[in-house]
């Protein structure tokens, strides 16, 4: 192999063309036009344009990316995770072209493509799957039936799903057939394919998965397990390496049971096979099922590569190329603990909104690896998953591992957009998560005290400098010149220097005082006063910015950083952070929204209308579905009322902003 193409974009991308470069391997990145200047490309020897910003027409489009290869000679292509990784189309085109798919074979992504075939398959070769139907009759009344000889509460699954889609759990048997709708509806949207399977839902689950791998010499190894137990909505947050609580006995279990499934479609490959555990009283050997078998390399190995010293992308492409595993499974151990935290560009307080926006501050503390594929500067954008990094350490034992990551989240910053880097270092601070007790609802049981945000003043305070000193948020580096220009220009002859500042803090806006008190060697002391801010002392805080990344706040110099653009004030203190709204004169208020209409929060696509013009409709009502940045959202009225006008139709791309929906006025 002296070339590959790398099937996918941002972090993974990057990640698999690292060490395809370390084997001496050609690289080759393909983008759409949106990535025209991201890292993956940048980072290629070579890089192809393959489309469109739309997902369905570049990354998602076999012909363009057989094209790309055949064009540039590619000896190879790595499908990274998610696009087409598991789609055995692809593979066979790229049979059918004579290029090399780094990965298993159509007949093994087939054999566990969809989750209903797999568990026949699995129940076939002895491995424990979760009780439930996974049969063809799809009549509602009939799985209705089915939930109830099951015993609730059930969860009905997508069998084409992946990431959580198309997935519900279902309490009570009244909530059935709603759910079963919606269910089918996101997953016949997100997969073209409405057909569901009922699980038992297994009560304190905890998912444990095993990274498995076979070469096409018919030996298959283990590389133990990842518990991904830390989940919002059915997807993982947090992951690590060993399982805690694991003991000898299941792991034996549990890997067993793991290289049979791979043995029983002869895998070739990295793979992973899922379990759902039941977490209530202890591992048991008897207490865990096969869920799922992913065919390619998981968003979560590197927690794997920590503890096992195994470059698993290496591993790929020496298996790809023909070669047998490099290690026996008497060669493979477990070394320390390891975890790993996913950064997202989204919204914690919003319900975890993706978000997009320029990367005004990025800077990934390297107490531990950083898998990224963003610089500062770069754009979130709206059309794919919006995974900034992911940060990953490892330590001798669980604990360190822990308050290692826990530091390395404080220590890294990430202004410009809103993102879940705070709402992931309370998580790994948390003692009960330190502990090793918590099942998978464990995120959403604390979601109050993950996601709260109480005024701090001392971020208001430093937001305020920001408007104040307008050279603060836009200079990344000050230089010396520029620091004492602003030193004058805030002196005045008379005296010191007042400003006002407006901002919004949470739903009410507040105007702060600031007066000069003083200078440090690169900047002007401002202390500031806020009466209306309930929690502000009524001394002041005084601040002042140091560097790009350091401030000074009542006399202690810490890491601190504020950026603001148009609407918004970005700021992070340490740990902290927050985002106040900017108050444009003229404008009324900022950042409510309108009750009389329903403006799409996000660039996205209208799935579903739950309404029609005239309707009646009650506050919290869902009255239109919408899919962004690969999530499906409700979008709901803050009033009661009448629906007046309807301004999309289920399949209309929207921008954001676009006025979807009104209602006629009280
Ligand atoms: P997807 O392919 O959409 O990610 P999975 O089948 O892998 O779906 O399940 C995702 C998550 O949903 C699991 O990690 C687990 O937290 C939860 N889950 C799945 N099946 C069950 C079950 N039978 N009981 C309880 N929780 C489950």
């Amino acid at each position: 192999m002296r070339s590959l193409l790398v099937a996918n974009r941002g972090e993974i991308a990057c990640r698999v063309m690292r060490s395809a470069k370390q084997q001496g391997i050609k690289t080759i990145a393909v983008y759409s036009t949106a990535d025209e200047h991201a890292q993956h490309v940048l980072q290629a020897d070579t890089a192809v344009c393959i489309g469109p910003a739309l997902a369905s027409e570049s990354y998602l489009s076999i012909d363009a990316l057989i094209d790309a290869a055949l064009r540039t000679g590619a000896d190879a292509i790595h499908p990274g995770y998610g696009f087409l990784s598991e789609n055995p189309e692809f593979v066979e085109a790229c049979v059918a072209n004579n290029i090399q798919f780094v990965g298993p074979s159509a007949a093994a992504m087939r054999a566990m493509g969809l989750k209903d075939a797999a568990k026949v398959l699995m129940e076939k070769a002895g491995v424990p799957v979760v009780p439930g139907y996974h049969g063809d009759n799809q009549d509602a009344a009939f799985l209705e039936a089915q939930a109830l000889s099951i015993g609730y509460p059930v969860l009905i699954k997508a069998r084409a799903g992946g990431g959580g889609k198309g997935m519900r759990r279902v309490d009570e048997p009244t909530e059935f057939s709603a759910s079963l709708m919606s269910a089918q509806r996101e997953a016949s949207a997100s997969f073209g394919d409405a057909h569901v399977l009922i699980e038992k839902f297994i009560s304190h689950p905890r998912h444990i998965e095993v990274q498995v791998f076979g070469d096409s010499h018919g030996n298959v190894v283990h590389l133990f397990e990842r518990d991904c137990s830390l989940q919002r909505r059915h997807q993982k947050v947090i992951e690590e390496a060993p399982a805690p609580g694991m003991s000898a006995q299941v792991r034996d279990a549990m890997t067993q049971a793991a290289v049979t499934a791979a043995r029983a479609i002869n895998y070739e490959g990295a793979g992973t096979i899922e379990f759902i555990v039941d977490g209530s009283d202890g591992l048991q050997v008897d207490g865990f099922w096969f869920m799922e078998m992913n065919t390619r390399l998981q968003v979560e190995h590197p927690v794997t590569e920590a503890i096992t010293g195994v470059d698993l992308v290496e591993w790929q492409l020496r298996v790809a190329a023909g070669e047998p595993l490099p290690l026996s499974q008497d060669e493979l151990s477990i070394q320390g603990h390891s975890v790993e935290a996913r950064i997202y560009a989204e919204d914690p307080e919003a319900g975890f909104l993706p978000a997009t926006g320029r990367l005004q501050r990025l800077d990934f503390s390297d107490i531990g690896r950083v898998d990224s594929g963003v610089v500062q500067g770069d754009e979130v954008l709206p059309f794919y998953d919006p995974l900034l990094a992911k940060l990953i350490t490892h330590a001798p034992d669980r604990i360190s591992a822990f308050n290692l990551l826990a530091q390395q989240l404080a220590a890294s910053t990430v202004l410009g957009t809103q993102t879940n880097r705070e709402f992931l270092w309370r998580l790994v601070s948390d003692e009960q998560v330190q502990a090793g007790f918590f099942d998978t609802a464990f995120i959403d049981q604390h979601l109050q005290a993950l996601v709260a945000k109480d005024c701090q003043p001392q971020l208001v305070a430093l937001a305020c400098l920001a408007l104040i000193e307008p050279a603060v948020a836009t200079a990344t580096t000050l230089s010396v010149n520029s620091a004492v220009s602003t030193q004058l220009g805030a002196w005045q002859l008379w005296g010191p220097c007042h400003r006002t500042a407006t901002l919004m803090v949470g739903d009410s806006v507040h105007t702060l005082s600031a007066v000069q008190v003083g200078v440090t060697s690169t900047s002007s002391v401002w202390r500031m006063c806020a009466e209306s801010l309930e929690g502000f002392p009524e001394a002041g805080i005084e601040v002042a910015r140091l560097s790009a990344t350091r401030c000074q706040i009542d006399g202690v110099d810490q890491a601190g950083s504020v950026v603001a653009d148009e609407s918004l004030v970005h700021v992070q203190l340490g740990a902290w952070s927050d985002k106040f709204g900017r108050v444009i004169a003229g404008a009324a208020s900022l950042g409510g929204v309108a009750d009389d209409a329903i403006a799409a929060p996000m660039p996205g696509r209208i799935v579903a209308v739950h309404c029609a013009v005239g309707d009646v409709v009650a506050a919290g009502q869902a009255l239109l579905s919408m899919e962004a940045m690969k999530m499906e959202q409700d979008l709901c009225c803050t009033r009661d009322g009448v629906v007046e006008a309807l301004n999309v139709a289920t399949g209309d791309q929207v921008a954001q902003g676009l006025e979807l929906l009104r209602l006629a006025a009280d």
